[in-house]
């Protein structure tokens, strides 16, 4: 059975910045649940961020497109591979730089996605760590952009496939067609 990274507010825990959960009432990530797919993270929780916490978002570009390489910019390094654009860095709202602890985190997830044998996540979009399609400006605003969080950019330089809580009927139909598993 192959198990599935599923950040951890999706499944009702406690977790955000506002010490309030995004629980997913979607029947598939319950059924996982009872097959014993499911392995819930929070990257910034497992860090040692405190809930609630202030928000936080990343400032500059984090798009894999357009983040420029390492060579031509101090980029935020992970086992050498960028996780970061260069220029950008995650900020607290209330002022504080916690773009280390975020990378750290992502190392962190990583490690235990291995551990767990996971090729795909599924993780709450929008999240400085955790998005997949999207992320906030850095301006606390409300403003989107097409990006990605931190743990996410690590997952994918990991070859995970990491998904929004809004396909999980796809990466589904992907798993019950067995192209989602090597077991
Ligand atoms: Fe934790 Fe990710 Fe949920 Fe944020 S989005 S609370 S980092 S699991």
């Amino acid at each position: 059975m192959e198990r599935i990274l599923v950040s951890a507010c999706l499944l009702g825990r406690p977790v955000r910045y506002d010490g309030r959960p995004k629980l997913s009432n979607d029947a598939i990530i319950a059924r996982w649940m009872e097959e014993g797919r499911v392995v819930s993270v929070c990257p910034e929780v497992a860090v040692g961020f405190p809930t609630p916490r202030p928000p936080a978002e990343i400032r500059g570009n984090q798009t894999k497109e357009s983040a420029p390489s390492s060579q031509e910019v101090d980029c935020r390094e992970l086992d050498g591979v960028s996780v970061l654009a260069g220029g950008a860095s995650v900020v607290e709202q209330t002022g504080g730089e916690i773009t280390d602890l975020f990378v750290r985190a992502a190392g962190d997830t990583v490690a235990i996605a291995r551990r767990f044998g996971c090729r795909h996540a599924v993780l709450t979009d929008g999240s400085p760590s955790c998005g997949s399609t999207f992320i906030y400006d850095g301006s606390f605003s409300g403003n989107r952009v097409e990006g990605m969080g931190v743990t996410t950019a690590a997952l994918r330089e990991a070859g995970i496939e990491v998904w929004p809580e809004t396909k999980l009927a796809e990466l589904d139909e992907l798993l019950q067609a067995g192209g989602g598993s090597p077991s």
